[in-house]
């Protein structure tokens, strides 16, 4: 990955003016590759990322950007709304006599001032860059410490839960962290522990403690609670579950109640189901935090690794499966909203001298400040076919080119060339159903002026510049093909 770099010792730098330009752009390059990091693949953002830096290689150069340009970048990772927001805390960094371009080196300011930057963000940059001792935990790491803690809590929702993670979490960071002195004391000087402690986790939930976890493989075996839990279901070693019961004194207050009956299934109804039928369930005894962060239990043996794969006591296939089966259960399983069904009528209007009418999206909102052929959203409960489709299209189209300024009306010829076919297009929370149509006008076509959309004709050959999303850049292909065949 482009953005993994050795970390910047500030002691092997003398000219404070070079550690600062070293700094500024180590901060620059890690927020940008986080923000994209959020929003798709590794492999995906590998290109965007090695793009981006090509364009913009400093802060400054991206603060003096054009808006549009910035979306355009970033057309194809989706919420654009983000790219906006970085552009914007660009401009705020550089303006600033404080900072001049040089992102803040605590997790606490970087939440604060940078538009955009949440708490994960804050932290890796305040981690990697900085090598201070600041939790970082995205979705990943919060899978991996509620299984390495044993807590079977909502790490989506549950905010006790995940303030739970990131108090272990940054515990861990500052024990990790910590430089022996010379006379026996330690410090938490800035070093590279905290970036590496943080991407070793980050990297652990993405390879091996995925949702199906891979626990034969996992370095880090002898502190996992769920890894344990697992050993004595497939053991059912009466000795060793009485042990369990021993340090079992106390109910946690994070865990929600766990059905051992409910095996390993993958079936997220069946789990929530199970789970949430309390009359049926018994409730197993969770250790709290405080009695199970950071314990590890002795080795089985004397080699370094504690992968399981990697001791002569290998536990079976069979148990390894009855602990994967248990951990694969953690963190709990959260039922995903419903996506919202949507359709729209998207409009490429066609002047007889071979340009297109785009308009931009509103500034807030979906693809905020995109531009887009015309398009209306159909209402919640309307479906109509496709008959009422072309009719609603022409209406609208017609009061586009017909609603000129105020004593300019005149009435446009337009020719519908029909529905040219769909796309559908899943975002987030919606399923989007965009039906594409071709019009027609002459070359004097006025066309309605609105100014909080903003419209205007383009050459067919320009379209592909425009910032557009990637659906609607599905429309365009749709509608060049339609013309092409004409
Ligand atoms: S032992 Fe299994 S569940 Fe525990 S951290 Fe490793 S992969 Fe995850």
């Amino acid at each position: 990955m482009p953005w993994r770099k050795a970390w910047v010792d500030p002691q092997t730098i003398s000219d404070p003016a070079e550690l600062r330009k070293t700094l500024e752009i180590r901060a620059y390059e890690v927020w940008i590759s986080e923000i994209m990091l959020q929003q798709t693949r590794v492999a995906v953002v590998i290109d965007y990322w090695g793009r981006w830096m090509a364009k913009w290689p400093t802060i400054h150069d991206l603060a003096a950007a054009k808006p549009e340009d910035v979306l355009s970048a970033w057309s194809g990772l989706g919420y654009y709304s983000r790219a906006t927001r970085i552009h914007e805390a660009a401009k705020l960094a550089v303006g600033d006599p404080d900072m001049k371009g040089l992102l803040p080196s605590s997790a606490r300011d970087l939440d604060a001032k940078i538009p955009g930057v949440g708490r994960y963000t804050a932290g890796a940059i305040s981690c990697i860059v900085f090598g201070r001792a600041e939790p970082m935990v995205d979705g990943n790491v919060l899978r991996v410490l509620s299984r390495q803690l044993g807590i079977y809590g909502n790490i989506k929702t549950g905010k006790a839960v995940i303030d739970a993670i990131w108090a272990a979490a940054d515990a861990m960071v500052k024990a990790t962290s910590e430089l022996d002195g010379p006379n026996g004391e330690t410090s938490r000087e800035p070093n590279d522990r905290p970036g590496r402690w943080g991407q070793a986790l980050m990297e652990l939930g993405s390879t091996i403690c995925t949702p199906n976890p891979n626990c034969s493989q996992c370095p880090i075996t002898s502190t996992c609670r769920v890894y344990m839990e697992g050993e004595l279901k497939a053991s059912k070693s009466k000795e060793t579950l009485k042990t369990m019961a021993d340090i079992e004194d106390a109910a946690c207050i994070l865990c929600e109640p766990f059905d051992d009956g409910a095996g390993g299934s993958d079936d997220d109804s069946t789990q929530v189901k199970n789970r949430t039928n309390k009359a049926e369930v018994r409730q197993s005894k969770q250790a709290t935090l405080a009695a199970f962060a950071f314990t590890r239990r002795p080795a089985k043996d004397a080699t370094s690794s504690s992968s399981p794969s990697a001791t002569s006591g290998a536990p079976s296939k069979a148990t390894m499966d009855i602990i994967t089966s248990h951990a694969r259960r953690f963190p709990v399983k959260v039922i995903k909203k419903a996506v919202r069904e949507e359709e729209t009528l998207v409009c490429a209007i066609r002047r007889s001298d071979g340009h297109y009418l785009i308009h931009r999206r509103p500034l807030k909102g979906l693809l905020a400040g995109l531009w887009e052929f015309p398009s209306q959203l159909l209402g919640p409960s309307a479906k109509p076919d496709k008959g009422k489709r072309e009719q609603l299209a022409t209406a609208y189209v017609s009061s586009l080119m017909n609603g000129g300024k105020e004593g300019r009306k005149k009435t446009t010829k337009i020719s519908c060339g029909g529905e040219l076919g769909s796309v559908p297009w899943l975002f987030s929370h919606i399923k989007l159903t965009m039906h594409v149509f071709l019009f027609e006008v002459g070359e004097d076509a006025e066309v309605a002026e609105d100014e909080e959309q903003p419209r205007r004709w383009v050459a067919s050959g320009e379209v592909d510049a425009e910032s557009m999303g990637t659906g609607m850049r599905k429309c365009w292909k749709m509608v060049q093909d339609a013309v092409e065949e004409s």
